[in-house]
């Protein structure tokens, strides 16, 4: 099969790891992003040496400031770390006994208001970020509706924070829009920390008035493994502060730090519009290729958030194809090299296929795939739990791991 011959699995072969094309998007499961050259660079030059950590922070607020316009930033473990250590920034000060109290002693501040319908999950309950800081969520609104006084009710002397989570796996309607959010909970002195872990958008939540906004460093980005933190200065610091106490087992390494300080370099340099020339030219050879297909309707679509990416949602007829969606996501992922699809709205007849991160020559090889997998739809094997398999699809390697 093409990429046999040009080195293109050498290190997943002298690794003894399957062999994979990602067109799902930056998965955690798939080990986020791949870095360019600089970026390993900068992460490879920092191993030989010791550094002092806080120096090295202060480097990468100035990076954080010159991307978002914030205040001050610092790097975290992953977005997640960021929002416990955002949140817990909001329940203690700069007070170091405060810090150490945590989570044990939430302190009087221990509310943090989330509307109901941003609740999600994201391979982990975004609850549970918060619940580590010791804080309480409180849930506002229903999941499909929350009204401006529901939110006003809900801020009072015991709120620490206000959470708002931007994310296709929110609920796309009937959720206060961020401005108002920001307006209704400044009235009430409430700081306002964004998940927005997953945004292209570096400015324009801090422009209408975050107090702190959280970006991941591994997925558009394409850093190592590692979170952003930017916003108010009296609120980073005090984020930072929170290594003397739960943050400390969400530790950051220098060669993260450093690898994410060259990532913000890079994006600033990026072709964008190059890269979505490139995206494009897949999206089409993968739809052009499936449109040969008796009950396959692959259609770009935008991204649901916004973000300046499009991906191709291939719609399934399942009677007409002789397979479900859930069914072929699953046969594509058993090929050799595994094609790794966006299957988690399979229950609504189709999957996705997301173009960012792809290496020379895999735009071509995910299309063979693809219409080798097609072809024989009809005879695939349509396993009674492929749909719940789907859904439920996190949890199994976990749980099957050493079995
Ligand atoms: C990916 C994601 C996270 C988690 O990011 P990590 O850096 O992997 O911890 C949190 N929130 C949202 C909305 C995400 O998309």
């Amino acid at each position: 099969m093409a990429g046999e011959t040009d080195g293109m699995w050498s290190w997943h072969d002298t690794h003894n790891c399957s062999r994979l094309i990602n067109v799902s998007g930056t998965m955690t499961s798939l080990g986020g992003s791949i870095t360019s050259p600089a970026v390993q660079e900068e992460t490879t030059a920092i191993m030989g040496e010791f550094v002092n950590m806080h120096e090295l922070q202060a480097h990468a607020s100035r990076a954080i400031c010159d991307l978002t316009g914030a205040e001050a930033g610092c790097v975290t473990a992953s977005a997640s770390a960021g929002i416990s250590l955002a949140i817990a920034a909001s329940m203690t000060g700069l007070n170091p006994g405060r810090v150490e109290a945590l989570p044990k002693d939430p302190g009087e501040k221990n509310e943090v208001v989330v509307q109901l319908g941003h609740l999600c999950g994201y391979g982990a309950p975004v609850s549970q970020a918060v619940d580590l800081t010791g804080a309480t969520v409180r849930p506002v609104g229903q999941s499909t509706h929350v009204m401006d006084y529901q939110l006003e009710s809900a801020l009072n002397e015991k709120t620490a924070a206000a959470l708002y989570v931007v994310s296709h796996h929110v609920v796309h309607y009937g959720q206060i829009p961020f401005a108002r959010f920001v307006e209704i909970c400044h009235r009430a002195n409430v700081p306002v920390i964004v998940d927005a872990a997953s945004e292209y958008d570096l400015t324009g939540f801090i422009d209408q008035g975050a107090d702190i906004v959280i970006y991941s460093g591994h997925k558009f980005l394409g850093g190592p493994t590692s979170g952003l933190i930017a916003g108010r200065r009296d609120l980073v610091r005090a984020a930072y502060l929170q290594n003397m106490g739960i943050g400390r087992g969400m530790k950051v390494g220098k060669e993260s730090i450093a690898g994410a300080i060259a990532a913000l370099r890079q994006w600033q340099k990026r072709d964008h519009e190059g890269i979505r020339r490139q995206e494009r030219a897949a999206l089409e050879l993968w739809q052009k290729t499936l449109s040969a297909f008796a009950g396959i309707d692959p259609v770009i679509v935008p991204d649901p958030t916004g973000n300046p990416l499009e991906r191709l949602q291939v719609n399934v007829d399942a009677r007409k194809l002789g397979a479900s969606a859930a069914t072929v996501a699953r046969a594509l992922g058993e090929q050799e090299p595994r094609l790794i699809v966006r299957n988690h709205e399979v229950e609504l007849g189709y999957f996705q296929l997301d173009p960012c991160n792809l290496k020379p020559g895999q735009a071509e090889l995910a299309a063979e795939i693809l219409a080798k997998v097609c072809a024989e739809a009809g005879k695939l094997e349509e396993r009674a739990d492929d749909y719940h398999a789907a859904r439920n699809g996190g949890v199994d390697p976990y749980l099957n791991w050493l079995s």
